[in-house]
């Protein structure tokens, strides 16, 4: 097999169906979108990750928004097929036995990317090696770091032993994968000619890195005598300039170190990496979605007859504009309706057609502020007392995540004190198919994050498709994507400074006033307008902030060259 083309994509986690719980959020759903356009646009691409046979987790909640968490159980074989070759790699002194399962991703042309999905729960394995491959983001540093291993290092064994040799280049979907960079030195170092500085420049060449995190704590890192006590000892490891500081083993560092390629997910999420990580040079390809998979029924219809040929050519979204803006509403009004029965279904919250409804869903997680809207609740109640409001909630919070666990019952709790005013529905169990459902039928989609630390964000990339326009924080992709009240709107400024106390109470008084003075009144005083919003933010947004646009990025900038 000649696969001298083929690039190998290395990620923790997968969005590939929604009923497999190989993803735990964003980074997940992009590998997945991004893997479906590569195959749309026959990219030759293998894809290396984990089989997470308990999952992320589910997530139960109780009236108070109490969240408990129960693993999934799903039926592996129903949706990937085993194979047969098994590779291993030894973790603290034992060998660990890894086997592959193999998920097929089909392209609209019929090309196939293959992702496999690695697997420890093979005969002969001890039962703590079983359990490696079980749980996404479960568990003590010792077992992130042997599933670390078990990617990177089992990941390039397997692709070797399938016959994946001489690929083109291996793209580390964040800091996760890095650990393949050690495989990928000791295959240079097997010639003996070949000098220390010469195997670091081979490996360079075949690396790319993306990275996704705008704090330096949100990357992975590992103390060296766990490193050393877990995968043994390695001639990396002494090597300068490759492993870095203070006896830690740095997972963003050994990739900056070791990839000729490295971006952030933004423009503004570029700049950022480049302070934090100011010895390197850090491009930018800004995140997407994958346009068909994102777009409601409704609107792919619509698509479909005035713009035959957008799956194919998302670019072509721009045409959106003329769209007949009545057909817009139509379409828009079906895929609310579909939100109000699942929701209503769910938890009888009373929701209706025709009051302005505002979504917001992601990681329930201190910094991006899910409870922003309900600062002060008082001052909300009179907005809406002027024009109704009703609201749709989701998202899940880490296990060992005290204060997002806290904020989710903060949010229930305002939904109490707001009944009657505003009906306020929580979605549980968060997942890309409720994703579907909320950033299609909602009104407006709502984003509060503190910045800098939303290093893109993409559901609001999958509203803009939807004909769904943002209410957003300017951080992340909204800085690029937000034209104010063309697109959608900012909350507050670009140059306000974000490190003091009053931002919280700045940002929750420049949403209220958007939403009172400028959006609501918008949305029911004139609905021509509010409509020619959303057609913009397809035109606009929808036919740039896709995977399909991205991966061509991807190709030029950091597989081609
Ligand atoms: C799209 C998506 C995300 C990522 O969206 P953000 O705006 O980055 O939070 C997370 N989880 C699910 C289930 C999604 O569908």
């Amino acid at each position: 097999m000649d696969t001298s083309s083929t690039i190998a994509y290395f990620t923790m986690e997968i969005g590939l169906d929604t009923a497999m719980p190989t993803y735990s959020g964003g980074l997940g759903v992009l590998a997945g979108d991004t893997v479906q356009s590569a195959a749309d646009m026959g990219i030759p691409m293998v894809v290396v990750s984990l089989l997470h046979r308990k999952g992320y987790f589910y997530q139960r909640l109780d009236g108070n928004g109490r969240q408990t968490e129960e693993p999934v159980e799903w039926p592996v074989e129903d949706f990937v097929q085993r194979l047969e070759p098994t590779v291993e790699v030894v973790l603290a002194g034992r060998p660990v036995r890894i086997r592959a399962w193999v998920y097929e991703v089909k392209g609209y042309k019929g090309a196939v990317v293959p992702v496999l999905l690695l697997d420890t729960d093979v005969e002969g394995n001890d039962e703590q090696a079983r359990a490696l491959t079980d749980r996404l983001y479960g568990g003590d540093l010792r077992y992130r770091l042997c599933q670390e291993a078990v990617l990177g290092m089992g990941g390039t064994r397997m692709l070797r032993a399938l016959g994946f040799n001489n690929l083109r280049r291996f793209h580390m979907n964040e800091g996760h994968a890095a650990l393949l960079t050690l495989e990928l030195l000791d295959a240079a170092m097997k010639d003996e000619r070949v000098s220390v500085d010469e195997a670091i420049e081979s490996v360079r060449k075949q690396c790319i890195f993306t990275t996704h995190t705008p704090v330096p704590a949100g990357h992975d890192q590992f103390d060296m005598d766990l490193v050393r006590d877990t995968l043994g000892g390695h001639k990396a490891f002494e090597m300068p300039n490759v492993f870095c500081c203070d006896n830690r083993l740095n997972m963003t560092y050994l990739a900056l170190n070791l990839s000729h390629y490295v971006n952030g997910v933004a423009k503004k999420h570029g700049e950022v990496s480049r302070q934090l990580f100011a010895n390197y040079r850090i491009d930018s390809i800004t995140n997407g979605v994958h346009a068909e998979r994102w777009t409601c029924p409704p609107f792919r219809a619509l698509y479909d007859h005035y713009i035959p040929g957008w799956c194919e050519d998302n670019f072509s979204l721009r045409y959106a504009l003329s769209i007949p803006v009545e057909k817009i509403r139509a379409a828009h009004l079906e895929a609310k309706r579909e939100l109000m029965n699942h929701v209503n279904h769910l938890d009888n919250s009373g929701m209706d057609l025709e009051t302005f409804t505002i979504g917001y869903a992601r990681r329930a997680t201190a910094y991006k502020r899910p409870d922003l809207i309900f600062s002060d609740l008082e001052r909300l109640r009179a907005i809406a007392g002027a024009a109704p409001i009703q609201m749709v909630f989701a998202g899940k919070a880490h296990p060992k995540d005290e204060q997002g666990k806290q904020l989710i019952r903060t949010i229930h709790a305002a939904r109490a004190s707001l009944r009657p005013h505003i009906r306020l529905s929580y979605v549980p169990n968060y997942d890309m198919e409720i994703g579907q459902w909320l950033t299609s039928g909602v009104d407006l989609w709502l984003n509060t994050p503190q910045p800098p630390m939303e290093a893109s964000g993409t559901s609001g990339m999958k509203a803009a498709l939807n004909g769904v326009p943002s209410l957003s924080i300017l951080d992340g992709w909204w800085i690029e994507g937000c034209i104010e009240g063309i697109t959608g709107w900012a909350i507050g400024t670009p140059l306000t400074n974000n490190s003091d106390e009053d931002s919280r109470a700045r940002d929750a008084a420049s949403l209220y006033d958007k939403l009172e003075h400028t959006i609501l009144p918008l949305y029911y005083g004139d609905p021509k307008a509010f409509t020619t919003v959303m057609a913009h933010a397809i035109a606009l947004n929808g036919s740039f902030f896709n995977t399909q646009r991205m991966v061509q990025q991807y190709a030029v900038r950091g597989y081609l060259l």
